[in-house]
């Protein structure tokens, strides 16, 4: 019985599911371009967090997929969260140590 167990960890219908899991359910998130007025649904490798020290100098951008514009957004901690939990590459402009 102990051999069925090992069988499982070493098999790959485990990691082949989680594979299957990710493609099916993209992260996606939905930002306006202040610009052209659009709305867009962008990947997270789309998006970059600005982490600073106050929630002022907080921020994500993301260059518009529409009219090309650089655009800048104050992010507050709802977004923070959502965003790194999403897999949002992040920068922290200030060290909190
Ligand atoms: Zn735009």
């Amino acid at each position: 019985m102990s051999e069925s167990a090992t069988a499982g960890a070493r098999g790959m219908s485990v990691a082949a599911a989680f594979a299957g899991m990710r493609s099916v359910a993209p992260v996606v998130f939905r930002a306006g371009c202040p610009d052209c007025r659009g709305r867009f649904e962008l990947a997270a490798s789309a998006l970059r967090l600005a982490i600073g020290a106050s929630s002022r100098t907080t921020f994500y951008s993301f260059v518009c997929p529409g009219c090309g514009a650089a655009v800048r957004k104050p992010a507050g901690e709802r977004i923070v969260e959502l965003l790194t939990g999403g897999g949002v590459s992040t920068l922290r402009l200030h060290s909190t140590l």
